[in-house]
């Protein structure tokens, strides 16, 4: 299998990992992912359906994704999934 792969300053191939979820049953909602991604990937939900609104961070425009996994390493809950995509 063949996967889509990057080029660093220095020259090496190195295998993007790409955002694919957001546990939001895990998620305390404390915005480090959001700042730590500079893609504007994610976005913060708030579910006002009951009286006990409930934030979370969700996949808003995962298109834009580079695969760096700062949001991943900023997670204090773990709530990121990632995988590298076939070429
Ligand atoms: S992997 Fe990087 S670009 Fe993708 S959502 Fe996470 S921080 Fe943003
Ligand atoms: S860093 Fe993790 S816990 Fe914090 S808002 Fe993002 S997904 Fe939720």
């Amino acid at each position: 299998m063949t996967y889509i792969t990057g080029i660093t300053k220095g020259g090496s191939k190195w295998t993007p990992e790409f955002v694919m979820a957001v546990d939001n049953s895990k998620c305390i909602a404390c915005g480090r992912c959001y700042k730590a991604c500079s893609f504007s990937c994610l976005s913060l939900h708030e579910d006002d359906d009951d009286d006990s609104a409930k934030r979370y961070m969700v996949l808003e425009n995962d298109d834009a994704c580079v695969g760096c996994k700062a949001c991943a390493v900023a997670c204090p809950k773990k709530c990121f999934t990632h995988a590298p995509l076939e070429a």
